[in-house]
């Protein structure tokens, strides 16, 4: 489930609408959401599937694939199918992979609208296909990819000239009628990023998805979203957020929980989280994730859980949670902190597992 927040938020939130990004609600009162991207090639199903298990145990709640050719393409449907967490579709050039994102059962479709070429002709036709499958688009302006238009205008990649080019792409899907969008407006210098989505916010009621493009490896990166998440976040405009790093995507997610607790906008529960499973997969991952989900309810303490399909590459990917089970020929092993402790016949699992809860419970000092 989606971690709670505090009663008192650090300051009012900016009023936004709601969109639903498959099961998780960007914008209005909902929780500020933490994204990811996979780095594999997206037609590497198994490898991107994998991937996205590791997110997901490391409590990413929506991730975004690359779909740069007519082979990422076909893969989105059975990645969207099997991704426990919302798939969006990351376009670039090609307007007709939007279309064949939103058949595929992708959450929603990310455009840049400096990127694709003839894309205000197909306008019409991409808010008919999303709104028909209920799938929001988020556009997404990039510094380094601005609409030639608007670098001309502004001689370069201004807060102004970012929020033009995303209102104006906004304006061509209202024309049709269509508003479930979400805007960035990234930029590598937190100071031109945080000014423009402080511009934004004061334009639109869209909900907001925080970045900082080229971030830089792990520590730049890391200071450089921290303070400008943080000075937007701390007055109440960002709706979901996506860390960019030059390291493997579970340390986004990372950085991007610890950001969200820092402003004290996320406190953590119980969180059962399952690998989407993929070729490897030995057992049914979804009914076991609901047992053990329905076996540790109502326990009260901070913990991430990790349901894995298979023991080759589940305590591998589940790194990040605290307690898990990946599980294979009639086996679960159990493990804490990504090392394996023990490994007990199936129907021991979900008692294995309340017993380690109880027992990290206690060592966090939680009643
Ligand atoms: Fe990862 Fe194994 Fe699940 Fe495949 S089945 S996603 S390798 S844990």
């Amino acid at each position: 489930g989606i971690p709670s927040v505090r009663i008192k938020p650090i300051a009012e939130r900016r009023r936004s609408r709601q969109i639903m990004v498959g099961s998780v609600p960007v914008g209005g009162d909902a929780p500020v959401s933490v994204q990811s991207m996979t780095t594999t090639v997206t037609a590497d199903i198994n490898a991107t599937l994998q991937q996205i298990a590791a997110l997901t145990a490391s409590g990413c709640q929506i991730v975004r694939v690359a779909v740069p050719s007519q082979d990422d393409a076909e893969a989105l449907p059975i990645i969207a199918k099997k991704s426990q967490i919302p798939v969006i579709a990351d376009i670039h050039f090609q307007p007709k992979y939007v279309f064949a994102a939103i058949e595929a059962g992708c959450a929603a479709v990310r455009v840049n609208p400096g990127n694709i070429k003839k894309f205000d002709d197909k306008v019409g036709e991409i808010a008919k296909a999303a709104a028909d499958h209920g799938v929001p688009i988020r556009i997404g302006v990039n510094a380094g990819s601005l609409d030639p238009r608007l670098l001309q205008k502004y001689g370069k990649a201004t807060p102004e000239a970012l929020v033009e080019s995303a209102l104006w792409e906004c304006s061509l899907f209202e024309e049709h009628g269509f508003r479930d969008i979400k805007i960035s407006v990234k930029h590598n210098d937190p100071v031109v990023m945080i000014q423009a989505y402080r511009l934004l916010a004061q334009q639109c009621d869209y909900p907001l998805h925080l970045g900082v493009t080229e971030a830089g490896p792990a520590f730049q990166g890391t200071i450089k979203s921290a303070v400008a998440f943080g000075a937007l976040l701390a007055e109440g405009i960002g709706d979901t957020i996506r860390v960019s790093l030059s390291a493997p995507p579970v340390e986004e997610i990372k950085v991007g929980i610890g950001i969200l607790e820092s402003l004290g906008l996320r406190e953590r529960g119980l969180e059962i989280v399952s690998c989407p499973s993929c070729g490897r997969a030995q057992v049914d991952v979804y009914t076991l994730a609901e047992q053990v989900q329905a076996g540790l309810e109502g326990l009260k303490v901070p913990l991430r859980v990790a349901v894995m399909g298979c023991v080759v590459n589940g305590p591998g990917e589940a790194r990040e949670a605290d307690l898990g089970v990946a599980s294979g020929n009639g086996k679960g092993q159990i493990f804490v902190k990504g090392e394996v402790i023990k490994t007990v016949p199936e129907s021991q699992i979900v008692e294995t597992l309340i017993e380690e809860a109880l027992r990290l419970a206690e060592e966090m000092g939680v009643e």
